[in-house]
């Protein structure tokens, strides 16, 4: 890859690992998300987005996508909630998109690709800077916004009309005044997990947080990103198009802690929520609602979540409680995929902690 990574036969995601070997490492992004296993996690906040439109400052053709700059010296545009801790500051957004509209996500929804897909990068304040950031374990958190062909979405429109002025690479212009919370869906339900950046030098410092809702586009506002080139002014014209990293395997991320946890709660719920409402009963389960998972291990205990209706609990002689699932066979032939190997089987009836 001596002339830079890219997009190409010769410098593709395939190629990355030659200059960038951290592209196979434990927690790489984007993936594939599969919405069955995603495991509903009541200890995830909903989240707090306050974007101040004075902050957009320019917008660059850097030669992989185009991106949005922000002024991130306050705490004026910010991340808060969900499932990080701490503040984080906006920095830029950007998209990924495709040749044509049966491609162009990065993340996937149980192998269904989007068009287009919208990155929000945000720096945790706890670090002096982005750059301090970039490469911390904690260090970003990155909003995922898929679009969905449906029909032109006037909100995006003000960014389209921007890149006439930064068709090639290297140019920008200023761009000021702009909302981004336009840009999001009407919820902010979404799916969770530790990865990485998608792009070189891929560092695996992103909290990621992929909203289930998808914003909408039209055929003729995605025909306006693919007007965009790879290349310098005055070099042969490549047209800016399928910039986006295939899923990654999930490697280690792949057990009965999984790394993909859904809220299900919409915004509303939320503002005047009971726990019931948290907790919506899943329709899928063959037993009744709601259903209850694993989610963690707090103080050493488990964490039952949904599946609390379900366990029992016993005082052992020296003080401790041990908990179980006593279960019929349907009840455990459901709940054995789903829980794994963090319980151990006592016999055909009776599940419980290891
Ligand atoms: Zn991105």
């Amino acid at each position: 890859m001596s002339h830079g990574w890219g997009y190409g036969a010769s410098n593709g995601p395939d190629r990355w690992a030659e200059d960038y070997p951290i592209a196979n490492g434990p927690r790489q992004s984007p993936i594939n998300i599969v919405s069955k296993e995603a495991q509903y996690d009541p200890s995830l906040k909903r989240l707090k987005l306050q974007y101040d439109p004075s902050n957009a400052k320019g917008i660059l053709n850097n030669g992989h996508s185009f991106q949005v700059d922000f002024v991130d010296d306050t705490d004026s545009s910010t991340l808060t909630g969900g499932p990080i801790s701490g503040t984080y500051r906006l920095k830029q957004f950007h998209f990924h998109w495709g040749a044509s509209d049966e491609r162009g996500s990065e993340h996937t929804v149980n192998g269904v690709r989007f068009p287009c897909e919208l990155h929000l990068v945000h720096w945790n304040t706890k670090y002096p800077s982005f750059g301090e950031a970039a490469d911390k374990p904690d260090g970003l958190a990155v909003i995922g916004i898929f679009l969905k062909i449906v029909a032109a979405n006037p909100r995006l429109q003000k960014v389209l009309d921007a890149l006439d002025s930064i068709k090639t690479k290297g140019k920008q212009t200023t761009f000021s005044n702009f909302d981004v919370k336009t840009l999001l869906p009407s919820s902010l339900d979404y799916w969770t997990y530790d990865g990485s950046l998608t792009t070189p030098p891929l560092l695996e410092s992103v909290t990621w947080i992929v909203l289930r809702e998808p914003i909408s586009v039209s055929p003729a506002q995605m025909a306006k990103f693919r007007s965009l080139l790879f290349n310098g002014e005055g070099e042969a014209a490549c047209c800016m198009v399928d910039n986006f990293r295939p899923p990654q395997l999930l490697k280690g991320r792949k057990n009965c802690t999984l790394p993909v946890c859904a809220s299900q709660r919409s915004r509303r719920l939320t503002q005047e929520a009971t726990d019931e409402s948290r907790c919506p009963p899943r329709k899928s389960s063959p037993f009744g609602p709601p259903v209850l998972m694993l989610t963690r291990t707090v103080h050493g205990r488990e964490q039952f979540g949904e599946y609390h209706h379900l366990l029992q609990e016993q005082r052992l002689d020296d003080g401790r409680f041990q908990r179980y699932f006593r279960l019929s066979r349907t009840q455990f032939e459901y709940l054995l995929p789903r829980i794994g190997t963090r319980i151990g089987l006592r016999d055909s009836n009776y599940r419980r902690p290891q």
